[in-house]
């Protein structure tokens, strides 16, 4: 047998997501109204969403919900994805450690985000929506989507965060390629848009921004709804298909993971890896670790704030308990553009706060680090994203070999950097950057924040 790759076959693609909030002892908080206050109720959501994603976004007690047929076919097309053991990267760090990572960015578009853009087109369609909006940081989402719209035969809106939109033009012409609408956000067609540019006419954008204009478009177009590439419970569901192939490969590998790890913008990704094998955690079968990755630059998890708050700049959003650091906030312009986001998703949330997994940050200049290494041992070049989980994971390795203990660790690679280059560019020419955060600066956009959780 191949001991480098691990491969399933077609059947072998999950008949059902995995809902972890059925099996989590402590319930994420509700989603709140926010005029109210009040829990919100699924058909409060039923103007932004499709129906069965509405559904699916506050469900608690289902722990296995199916897959449609229509989606698993086109599943097809990319799953399930290999599972690959990174010997050339263990080499090159002399550790004892095994190191395996799921190799996600071999989907028609390059990530793990199709995982749900899928499903999301698919329930539109089936409940006779016509017209989708949605916004995106560095295009992985929108070209998702774009993909995922067009095979449904749905119209597609796009905000692309500014700051992205120029700095990777290549994924605002895929977006365009599969036939979507791409604007750079903030813009002139929201009120959201035209306020923040009025007060900073030069702002650059935040995926906060973004999504508000993509909700006010969604919610005053007829038969049009809004869809979101992370951050969502139901997005999160979705993304399970990652951890529960992985969960069987490892098992061809003949290993338990002790650590899983993956990068972190909302959480999808991460989630997606991590649920899956966290469910052997929350039932007492397996004591093993669970890592988000973040930026330095954007440190939600390890320096932002318990509290409820809103998942868009402009305050659209229904009110969710998460880690956030304020939903005013913005992150400097690192080039991995799908970890800037201020907030976590209310289970990932719910899940650090009993101290079920943890979280570490990484500074940008080490993040291209691991991320050329990985290239150069194992022939893959990862999104700036995905980085920061190889970052992790290399920590972790080299730890193993301190301690003189073997040790299993799995990753996520959630994408390709193939459409980075510009940043890998800047990185070898030295014009690369760390940001560092003051406190001061972090309660600027914390200290606005009503303190509903005490
Ligand atoms: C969007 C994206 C991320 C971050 O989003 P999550 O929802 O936290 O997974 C990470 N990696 C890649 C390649 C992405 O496109």
């Amino acid at each position: 047998m191949n001991r480098k790759k691990f491969l399933l076959q077609e059947e072998d693609i999950p008949a059902a997501w995995y809902n972890i909030a059925a099996e989590m002892k402590n319930k994420p908080r509700p989603l709140l109204n926010p005029g109210t206050k009040a829990p919100l109720r699924e058909e409060e959501l039923y103007p932004l969403f499709a129906k069965e994603l509405a559904h699916q976004e506050l469900n608690q007690t289902d722990a296995w919900i199916e897959i449609p047929d229509e989606v698993r076919e086109m599943y097809k097309f990319w799953r399930p994805t290999p599972l690959v053991r990174a010997f050339g990267l263990e080499k090159a760090l002399d550790t004892p450690a095994h190191i395996y990572f799921k190799n996600e960015s071999v989907s028609p578009v390059g990530s793990h985000k199709l995982n749900s853009a899928i499903p999301q087109a698919y329930y539109c369609k089936k409940e006779g929506i016509t017209n989708i909006t949605t916004e995106t940081g560095a295009g992985q989402w929108g070209a998702a989507m774009s993909y995922a719209a067009k095979a449904f035969g749905l119209e597609l809106a796009v905000y692309m965060v500014k700051v992205s939109y120029h700095q990777k033009p290549y994924r605002r012409s895929i977006m365009q390629t599969f036939g979507a609408q791409v604007i750079a956000s903030p813009s002139m067609s929201t009120k959201a848009g035209r306020k923040i540019l009025t007060e900073h006419p030069n702002y650059q954008g935040s995926l906060g921004t973004a999504i508000s204009e993509a909700v006010e478009l969604a919610v005053q177009t007829p038969n049009c709804r809004y869809t979101l590439g992370s951050v969502l419970s139901h997005v999160m569901l979705h993304q399970t298909v990652i951890g529960l192939e992985a969960e069987k490969q490892m098992a061809m590998a003949g290993e338990y993971p002790d650590v899983v790890i993956g990068c972190f913008g909302g959480g999808s990704n991460f989630s997606g890896i991590s649920f899956p094998f966290l469910r052997h955690k929350l039932s007492g079968e397996k004591n093993i670790r669970v890592i988000a990755a973040e930026p330095a630059s954007c440190p939600k998890l390890t320096r932002g704030e318990f509290q409820y708050d809103f998942g868009d700049e402009a305050g659209y959003t229904p009110l969710l308990p998460m880690y956030t650091l304020g939903h005013t906030f913005s992150p400097a312009h690192i080039h991995a553009g799908g970890l800037r986001y201020h907030g976590a998703g209310s289970i990932v949330s719910q899940l650090r706060q009993d101290g079920l997994m943890e979280a570490v940050d990484v500074e940008q200049l080490d993040t291209f680090e691991a991320a050329t290494l990985f290239a150069q041992t194992e022939g893959i070049i990862p999104a700036p994203e995905s980085a920061h989980a190889i970052a992790a994971a290399i920590n972790e390795a080299k730890q193993a070999k301190e301690e003189g203990r073997s040790k299993t660790i799995l990753f996520n690679l959630s994408g390709h950097g193939l459409i980075d280059m510009a940043a890998y560019d800047q990185y070898f020419a030295g014009e690369l950057l760390n940001y560092s955060l003051s406190d001061e600066e972090l309660e600027k956009t914390l200290a606005p924040l009503e303190k509903i959780i005490r």
